[in-house]
């Protein structure tokens, strides 16, 4: 029997979000950004938003979504009914809200990032657009 490739301490990874690349035992989502070929949790790739939407395909997986849809939300969201993000399936937004340490550790999710172009102090999720730009922060 082989040993999991992911992180001990996740929750069940759905069958959808198996099929990803695993980068540091987490299951890569589709809309993370690639920097110099390596997935950068804290940026997402704005080239997927569009085709997320308009092809109706899972932020998390990018597979088609079925008849509902799931979003991964904060209190914030429900107060405003504002989210940033195209809708997940069930099971890949219930696995982001469990598994994710963004969504999982306030701590780490206001940690300085390593952006090689600015210094930020949130994951204001910059699009890969504006890291070619030079346009980080
Ligand atoms: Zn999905």
């Amino acid at each position: 029997m082989t040993e999991s490739p992911y992180r001990k301490d996740l929750p069940p990874i759905p069958w959808r979000l198996r099929a990803r690349p695993i980068h540091r035992g987490y299951p890569v989502p589709w809309f993370v950004c690639e920097v110099d070929g390596v997935p950068d949790f804290r940026i997402v790739d704005s080239r997927k938003f569009k085709p997320a939407l308009e092809r109706r395909l899972c932020w998390l997986c990018g597979r088609p979504l079925g008849q509902y849809l799931a979003f991964a939300i904060g209190p914030m969201c429900a107060i405003n009914r504002v989210n940033s993000e195209p809708p997940s399936h069930r099971e890949c937004a219930q696995f982001a809200m469990q598994g994710c340490p963004f969504l999982t550790s306030r701590k780490r999710a206001t940690a300085r990032l390593d952006c090689p172009w600015a210094s930020l102090t949130r994951p204001a999720f910059r699009s890969c657009a504006s890291l070619a730009r030079g346009a980080c922060g």
